[in-house]
């Protein structure tokens, strides 16, 4: 384990209770957030249980054939069913696809409305040039008080999904279901590039540039990036980081026009990340 500082004034965190810099009571979960993984707090020995859970139920509906309605359930959730959908292999069906990244963010929002506590400032923790990974650090009087109460959550979560047969066209509804039903909507501004986005639509993949000019830190960049990709109809793997700083830079293919793509966001409702850039790149 590397150093790790607070960015913002170049200290240690610290417990906000016990003032420890080391592992204390009152750490609740320890998440790196680059490597998207658990790394200590009392989480770690609990984020096994609750993945499990997660998993068993998304398998179960997945071998009954039964889709699931979106209703009341959380974001994040919302999307695991969806990538698990996408990519389920009815030959493995035990082999369940958990986005690890979308559990996380879904875990420390759930420990947060749980009664976790995030001290201020932008934790890393230092590795090698170019490893560095930015951390969340959740601290709490109990932390198993607020483990407990984050998998009833789950739990509840689980048991109010409403499961429905799959239709004869399950498996377009899956994908339909990641943005909005496109309806046309005046341009404001028509440009060259925009004319290309609109003549291009449906059924090929093209490659496209998204350029994001001011990345968000924190738990609001799972939620970006997630809806970034739900936005484009691709998985995380799908989304081929180009260019880290100062903008941030994907490459992807995909169907969704940029008109689709820019309502997708501003239903997702994610207000950050500075300029949105959607660059076609131009067939040779
Ligand atoms: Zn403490």
């Amino acid at each position: 384990m590397g150093a790790v500082v607070d960015e913002e004034t170049g200290q240690e965190p610290s417990c906000i209770f016990c003032d420890s810099r080391d592992d204390c009571p009152h750490l609740v979960a320890v998440i790196d957030r680059t490597f998207s993984a658990c790394n200590g707090g009392a989480l770690y020995d609990s984020i096994g249980e609750l993945r499990e859970l997660l998993a068993d139920r998304i398998s179960a509906t997945l071998a009954n054939l039964q889709t699931f309605g979106e209703d009341g359930f959380d974001y994040e959730l919302a999307s695991i069913f969806r990538g698990a959908v996408e990519n389920y292999d009815p030959g493995q069906p035990d082999d369940v696809y958990v986005d690890e990244q979308m559990f996380l963010a879904w875990l420390i929002e759930a420990l947060l409305n749980a009664g976790a506590d995030e001290p201020p400032g932008y934790i890393v923790e230092e590795g090698g040039p170019g490893q560095s990974s930015a951390l969340t650090l959740l601290y709490a009087p109990n932390p198993s008080a607020v483990i407990s109460k984050v998998a009833r959550r789950l739990h509840e979560q689980l048991s109010s999904l409403k499961s429905r047969e799959f239709g004869p066209d399950a498996d377009e509804e899956s994908h339909t279901q990641v943005a909005p039903e496109p309806e046309p909507i005046p341009r404001e501004e028509p440009s060259s590039k925009q004319d290309t986005a609109q003549k291009q639509v449906d059924n090929t993949s093209r490659p496209v540039l998204i350029v994001v000019t001011d990345w968000p830190s924190g738990t609001m960049a799972f939620k970006f990036g997630g809806s970034l990709q739900a936005s484009l109809g691709v998985t995380k793997e799908e989304m081929k980081l180009v260019q880290m700083t100062p903008e941030r830079i994907f490459r992807v293919e995909t169907k969704i026009s940029e008109t689709d793509f820019r309502k997708a966001m501003n239903a997702r409702d994610v207000a950050s990340g500075g300029t949105v850039l959607f660059l076609e790149i131009p067939k040779s």
